[in-house]
């Protein structure tokens, strides 16, 4: 099945990014990445969706609008939600997140909860957007890693900041371990919710006395975290069948979150059987007596198979094989090595394993 990787979060001049939307689609040829969705800030912008065709690269692109929206006249600007596929004017209910969500549901819509945990960066607190209002429903899913947050993160003293910012490999480590924690509470409660991975990009430059850098700018954060989609068919040529295989796939939660700077993960798959059925991640996989979950990855990695929020089996290698009679809901993990470090590499979503009724 063809595996497209794409960014479904990021920023231009249209709100506060410094690229524009070309820019910004040139940077994510250049990256190799299939699709973007740009999320600027509580606007969107017209007559730009469908496929982007570089002349320097000579590859092409799908680009999708969406928005990042919240009530702006709060103080401070906590609750981001990621709004894919709706372009209209959402303001005027971004103050209510439950009212929000289902005014992006009734438009057809998707909406995930952006950085919904985040940790202090060098400014400390002041610099915090994590999701809040958690008496919610209905929304698509979360965004699992957010390369930015990680990173404030990362580059919390000065010391480490300017290390960060001429070593942006170091930087990157995975989903906070906090945030894995949140999402199998969030799973336990028996919504499915999907988890994306994505940049966050704004390419905005930092100054330290008389240097002034671009720290992570586009074109290297779209090598980094993204999220990949599972599709039962490459994306059509027409763009508007594109973006509706794309939102789908979403939808359906046929994704996995990856570092792509570690190694393509393209090629990596989770799937289940059980009896006559087969499932790949974000499927809901009905036990007949036993089921066998297989995770395969291009390259070796240290493999955790968790369930129900708790580690089941690992393994270091290419593949890992399970056999269980157990309902529940399993996901994947894998980790590398990279600049001295076992990082995070491969998030997927769950296969919910149900018992018969
Ligand atoms: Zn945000
Ligand atoms: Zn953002």
């Amino acid at each position: 099945m063809p595996d497209v990787v794409g960014n479904l979060h990021l920023h231009t001049t249209t709100s506060d990014g410094t690229g524009t939307h070309d820019q910004v689609a040139s940077a994510a040829t250049r990256a190799g990445l299939d699709f973007i969705i740009y999320t600027d800030h509580n606007v969107s912008a017209e007559g730009v969706e469908g496929w982007y065709h570089d002349s320097s690269t000579g590859r092409k692109l799908l680009r999708l609008m969406g928005q990042e929206i919240n009530d702006q006249s709060r103080e401070p600007e906590l609750n981001h939600l990621l709004c894919h596929f709706v372009c209209s004017d959402l303001n005027g209910v971004a103050a209510d997140p439950q009212e929000l969500i289902n005014a992006i549901t009734e438009r057809g819509g998707l909406s995930f909860l952006a950085h919904p945990l985040e940790r202090p960066g060098y400014e400390a607190a002041e610099q915090m957007y994590p999701w809040i209002s958690w008496d919610i429903s209905g929304y698509t899913g979360i965004e699992l890693w957010n390369a930015m947050s990680d990173t404030k993160w990362h580059l919390r003293t000065m010391l480490r900041a300017v290390l960060g910012a001429y070593l942006p490999n170091w930087v990157l480590n995975g989903p906070f371990p906090e945030l894995l924690i949140k999402w199998d509470e969030l799973l336990a409660t028996g919504q499915k919710v999907v988890a994306i991975g994505n940049s966050d990009a704004h390419a905005w430059s930092f100054s330290l006395g008389p240097f002034t850098r671009v720290v992570y700018p586009y074109e290297f954060l779209f090598r980094a975290v993204n999220t990949h989609l599972i599709l039962p068919e490459p994306l059509n040529e027409d763009a508007n069948m594109a973006s509706q295989q794309v939102y789908n796939v979403l939808k359906m939660g046929h994704c996995y979150v990856s570092y792509d700077l570690i190694g393509s993960p393209r090629g990596f798959t989770f799937t289940g059987a059980s009896g006559t059925q087969e499932a790949i991640m974000g499927d809901t996989l009905t036990l007949q007596s036993e089921a066998t979950l297989r995770v395969v990855s291009p390259h070796r990695a240290k493999l955790r198979l968790i369930k129900d929020g708790q580690l089941l089996t690992k393994t270091q290698g290419k593949e890992l094989v399970w056999q269980t009679a157990e309902p529940g809901i399993y996901r994947v993990e894998a980790y590398r090595q990279y600049w001295g470090q076992q990082r995070g590499w491969v998030f997927t979503n769950p296969i919910y394993l149900r018992a018969e009724v």
